[in-house]
This record gives structure tokens, sequence and C-alpha cells, in this order.
């Protein structure tokens, strides 16, 4: 076990390239080298038989761990502020492996109404199927969690800023509820990134990622990530993820993922200061009826963005004066940001949630999740900034005729 990433002093981007790995360990290769392997061999039946027990360290299988992988997990686990961490088949492999892990019929989960929507997909037609109780609290404002926690909540789950509305939840106040009533609690990280919000500092019991928006950065890739102490992630490792759902990362996945974390932090400050500048303009703009940005002065959690977040991400919601109709215009003049959905590239990106990533919700639920028909979310990339507001002011002089 290489221990580097518990030397936490090194600064976040020395980490990110540095972090687990030692080159002298693996003949000098720069670059960790890619254990494209299923299987592990063992040099007699007692050595294999200690592994698997456990009394000697070791591979045995790739569906319970990989040498590549694991530097991803460790390295991951030390830019999170973690013991451990756990790299999965995607995003929802990462939260479905934790909750089957975690949840067991008569058990209650609290979750924010403002979700992604495969996740509230999974928790509403998922494990509700299976007796788990799954209850909806605005988050936002711990007072209605302090009021809905009961004996059987098992687990506080929400994201901070949440899909797609960028609404934020106060992960110190809701941990010390949820704490207080023997719940845990896992924040789905993806939006802000260990970079802007390190839950785990601030009292959550797991993060997770969609390793394939931010952290991979590049959209060539579907993957997920769990962080948390180390005896958690170890039995979500042999249980959740090796016996129930299988979902785990290939190791070719995992040096993709750590090639994009090498840059997470210089992208991650770039983006978002490209998307302040982006949010200041929509603002200004007579078509635009409302933007739900952090970073704006009229976000009406912004006080606990400065507050949480050290800078704001790249992901603005808005809405076109002329609703539906005017953002399908808008969004169908565009010629360098591309239609599509998730986020977290080097390309900006726009999607309609409610006809893409949440049109898996009914219009009610839509509504309770503060998704308007007209809100469409802007991912800002990497390009140069003034070309994205090029695109954008075009689309929007364009759609108004
Ligand atoms: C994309 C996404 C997920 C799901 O991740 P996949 O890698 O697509 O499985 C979960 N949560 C958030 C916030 C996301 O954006």
């Amino acid at each position: 076990m290489h221990k580097s990433h518990l030397q936490p002093k090194r600064g976040f981007a020395t980490r990110a390239i540095h972090a687990a790995y030692e080159a002298q360990n693996d003949q000098g290769a720069l670059t960790p080298p890619v254990h494209l392997t299923s299987t592990f061999t063992f040099e007699s039946v007692e050595e294999g038989a200690a592994r698997f027990a456990g009394d000697a360290p070791g591979h045995f299988y790739s569906r319970i761990s990989n040498p590549t992988v694991a530097i991803l997990e460790q390295r991951m686990a030390s830019l999170e502020g973690a013991e451990a961490g756990l790299a999965t088949a995607s995003g929802m492999g990462a939260i479905t492996a934790l909750m089957w892990s975690l949840l067991r019929p008569g058990d209650e989960l609290i979750t924010d109404s403002h979700l992604y929507g495969c996740t509230h997909a999974f928790f509403h037609h998922g494990l509700t199927e299976f007796g788990i109780r799954v209850r909806h609290v605005n988050l936002s404002d711990p007072a209605q969690l302090e009021e809905a926690i009961s004996e059987s909540t098992r687990i506080v789950y929400f994201e901070t800023p949440a899909n797609p509305t960028m609404r934020l939840v106060d992960i110190e106040a809701i941990s010390r509820i949820a704490h207080r009533h023997g719940a845990q609690v896992v924040v789905d990280n993806t939006y802000a990134t260990p970079v802007l919000t390190r839950p785990i500092e601030l009292g959550a019991d797991f993060v997770v990622h969609s390793a394939t928006k931010y952290l991979g950065g590049h959209g060539d890739l579907v993957a997920g990530i769990l962080l948390g102490s180390e005896e958690q992630i170890h039995k979500v490792r042999l249980t959740g993820l090796k016996d129930f759902t299988g979902a785990v990362m290939s190791p070719f996945t995992a040096f993709l993922v750590m090639r994009g974390l090498k840059t997470l932090e210089i992208r991650m400050q770039r983006q978002s200061a490209s998307a302040l500048a982006v949010a200041h303009w929509l603002e200004r703009q007579p078509q635009v009826k409302r933007v739900h940005y952090p970073g704006l002065e009229s976000f009406p959690q912004h006080a606990l963005a400065r507050r949480q977040m050290s800078d704001f991400s790249g992901i603005i919601a808005f809405e076109l004066t002329g609703g539906l109709e005017a953002g399908r215009a808008f969004m169908n003049r565009l010629e360098m940001v591309q239609r599509a959905v998730s986020l977290g590239d080097a390309e900006s990106l726009i999607q309609h949630p409610a006809t893409m990533t949440h049109s898996v919700l009914t219009p009610e639920e839509r509504a309770e999740h503060g998704i308007s028909d007209a809100l469409v979310r802007l991912s800002v990339g990497l390009e140069t900034p003034e070309d994205i507001l090029a695109d954008l002011a075009q689309a929007l002089e364009q759609a108004q005729e």
C-alpha cells in the first residue's frame, strides 16, 4: 500500500498529479501502468488463501481491486480528505453500490427534492420497491430536516449545488442534525468537485461523484467514485460493489480519469471564471428572465456559496422570457456551444432538463424539483470566453426574430 496520499500538507494540484504513486516502484514509469488483468496469480495456495482472508496484502480479482484503479481511489481520497475511495463504472454505479450496502427494508432515506434525474428514479422507482422509505425534504432549509428526521432515518442524501437548479445545501448544518439522530450523510459532489467544496471536511460521511463530468473532464468516459472511511468503504467494496452490482471501473478508465485529474484545479478555475462572466452577461439581457448561478449577488444563497465554495463552478441554469419556445429556438441557433447532456467537459454543452435529463420525472415531480419547462442548463467549457459569449449573443438575437 502506498501511503503517500496520507501527506495532506502538499497542495491540491500536487496531490492531483502525484498522490499514491511512486515511479520507482514501477520500473520508473512516469505514468502509472494500466494493469489490464482480470486476475492475479498466487505463489502458493496458502498465500492465495491469506490474500482472500485479508491477512496478506495484494490483489486477487479485478472486480474487488486492481492496482491501476487503486491509485485513482487513493488519489481521490487524498483530494476529498477521505480515508478511502472506491471507483465504479459510473456515477450511478457508486450511488447504487452505496445504497444497496447501507439500507435494509424498513429503513428510511431522506433526500433533497432537487436531484439528478436518474438518482431520483433509483430512489423512487428502485429502493421503494424493496421496502425502503424515501422522503423528500427541502434540505436548503435545515429546520425542515430537524422536523422530518426519525428513528428509522439511516441516510440523508443531497447534491450541492443541485442538478439542475444550482440550489445549495449547508453541509455542516445538515451533518450536525443528521448525526445527532444517528443518520449518515451522503453528498453528491459532482458539480463542485473537491477543488471547490470538500464535504467530508465539513462533516459528511460519504461523497459520491459522477467522474464522467469534471473529474474526467474530457467527455470521453463514464465513471464514478465513492469516498468515505476506510471501514465503510471496505464494506461497500465487498458487498455493494463486489456482489450486489458488480459495477466496477476498468483499469483503462482509471488511467483516463487520472489524466483528467492532473488538470482538474486549473480547469475548475477557468470554467468558474468563464461561467461568472457568462452569468453576469445573461443577467443583463432583456430576453433572459432568470439566471441561477451561485456566483451572482442575485442568487438567493450567495452568502452560503461564498462560505462553502471556493469558487462557483461552470454550470448555469436560466430561463428566457419567451419560455419553452424561445428556449428551443435559442438552443437550435447555437453554432459552437453543443446541444448535449452531461457537463464539465472542455466543450460548452447546453441541454433542456424537462425533455432530456429530467424527462424521467412526471410534470408534478419536475415542478417540485424547481424545473420549469423553460429552464435550460449550460455547462460552460474551456473555449475562449469571448467566443462563448459571442455564440450565446448571436443565438439570442436570432431566436428573437
Ligand atoms: C451525471 C450525474 C450522475 C450520474 O453519473 P453517471 O456517471 O452518468 O452514472 C449523478 N449525479 C450527478 C449530479 C450527475 O450530474
